[in-house]
């Protein structure tokens, strides 16, 4: 069979190509999902998360507002348009956008779950995409395949399956931690959003003590400013594209935290919280607070961890104890082994495949047969990559060049020049790299 769009994962980044296609007879595609049903990292479906963009950031409505894809049709047709808005939350619960992607993808007969793609090659004319039950072909390929945890080398030997693991299974297991003595490692979002959970946590089912180390001088907050989010535009995203490599690495050290920091409200409940268990009901949970220490090393010690830190600041170290270890330090790109068959035939930038303004991978492949990367290439197209901002703008970029038709630009206007007034012009001329 020979499509002319194979989609490889089905997270929210292809479930936006996917939906996007949906219904375009003339344009054959298919998506393979490796797990058996849907789900968009249920290990952290912490009830009274937040989603951390609009909901107007979803699958389609930014290239396609009257899609029936969207987050509002979606309320809409479970009857729940009106109560949502009468309830003017803050932020959309993650829950319920989990449940509008599941929504989606199982309203696309396009979407294969259960289904892992385990090779691709292209033989001269078309890909040819391998997977647990078939081989099929196709005429371009668009990779999407998320994230994976992330945890230091050192940890990684000895994580297990109730006292030491990553925050992305901290569903399964947040019971362990009823009454011991835990340490919560990483100041980001999902350190902030377990450390809540346990904190709100009553009577037997809360920790005896419970640590918050963080690399980072202080908890600090997700900038979402006005001018800050204009760095999650189409302009932005391509004013950064065109950048040199030293530029585009430094300005995400720089600019870090508008991605990876933690939702204001997160860090009021958390200090509202810590106030109310020490003032008002005085729990006789014990509570530490440690940003600016990185961990070195963790051994075990009998039924215990035994943690060396160092202060970053004054560079000295400093041992803690804890039952339960969580990592949450992160998650990297999900590697690509499928793809070997075609290293020969890409670029690389560092560690990324290298790619054009289109976000399809450059090297020995032809204009009318692409490999598209979604979410892998944050080092090319800045930090909107793997969140959500963007997704249905890339997701219509790609569609328009397989399709091969001009791209719509009605998205691309900012109030902010970010490039140069004079180099402006010459940039869209003469892009930094010409398109294949
Ligand atoms: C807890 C959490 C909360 C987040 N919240 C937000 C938020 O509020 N806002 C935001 O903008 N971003 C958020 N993010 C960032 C997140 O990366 C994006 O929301 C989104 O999941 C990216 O979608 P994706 O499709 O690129 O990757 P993923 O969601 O990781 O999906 C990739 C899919 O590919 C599948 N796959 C992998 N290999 C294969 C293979 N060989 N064959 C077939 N299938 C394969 C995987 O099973 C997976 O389902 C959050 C991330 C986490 C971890």
């Amino acid at each position: 069979m020979k499509y002319h769009c194979i989609g490889i994962g089905s997270g929210p980044s292809n479930l936006s190509v996917a939906s996007l296609l949906h219904g375009q007879h003339d344009i054959k595609s298919i998506f393979f999902e490796q797990k058996p049903a849907f789900s968009w990292h249920d290990g952290m479906m912490i009830p009274g998360a937040g989603l951390q963009v609009s909901l107007f950031k979803d699958l389609v409505t930014l290239a396609d507002p009257t899609n029936r894809f969207s987050f509002v049709s979606y309320l809409h047709q479970h009857g729940r348009l009106l109560q949502f808005l009468n309830a003017r939350f803050d932020q959309v619960s993650r829950l319920e956008f989990r449940d509008y992607l599941k929504w989606a993808a199982e309203n696309n007969a396009n979407i294969c779950f259960g289904e892992r793609v385990l090779e691709v090659d292209f033989d001269g004319g078309a890909f040819v995409v391998q997977t647990t039950k078939r081989r099929v072909l196709g005429d371009n390929v668009v990779v999407g395949v998320g994230i994976v945890p992330d945890v230091p080398d050192f940890a990684r030997a000895c994580l297990n399956d109730s006292t030491h693991f990553h925050v992305n299974e901290f569903a399964a297991k947040a019971g362990v931690t009823a009454g011991k003595r835990v340490l919560v490692i990483g100041g980001g979002q999902s350190g902030a959003e377990v450390v809540l959970e346990m904190l709100r946590r009553g009577g037997g089912q809360a920790p005896a003590a419970l640590s918050w180390l963080s690399r980072r001088e202080n908890y600090f907050p997700l900038d979402d400013s006005p001018f800050t989010n204009d760095l999650y535009t189409p302009t932005h995203s391509n004013y950064f594209y065109e950048q040199d490599e030293g530029f585009r690495r430094a300005f995400i050290k720089r600019n870090l935290l508008s991605s990876d920091g933690i939702s204001e409200c997160t860090l009021r409940s958390i200090y509202q919280q810590i106030y109310s268990l020490r003032f008002i009901e005085r729990a006789p949970i014990e509570i530490s607070l440690l940003p600016f220490r990185e961990v070195r090393a963790i051994t075990q010690d009998g039924e215990r961890w035994s943690i060396a830190a160092s202060h970053l600041g004054a560079n000295k170290p400093e041992t803690l104890a804890a039952d339960v270890v969580i990592w949450a330090s992160g998650f990297k790109p999900a590697p690509t082994p499928f793809l070997q068959p075609l290293r020969e035939r890409l670029e690389l930038e560092g560690e990324e495949i290298a790619v054009d303004r289109d976000y399809a991978a450059l090297g020995k492949l032809p204009r009318n047969r692409s490999l598209f990367i979604l979410n892998g290439i944050r080092q090319q197209r800045g930090l909107a990559d793997p969140n959500l901002s963007l997704t249905a703008w890339r997701s219509q970029i790609v569609i328009q060049r397989m399709l091969d038709v001009p791209r719509v630009a009605h998205l691309d206007a900012a109030f902010v020049s970010w490039a140069p007034l004079a180099a402006a012009r010459a940039t869209s001329r003469q892009p930094r790299r010409e398109w294949a």
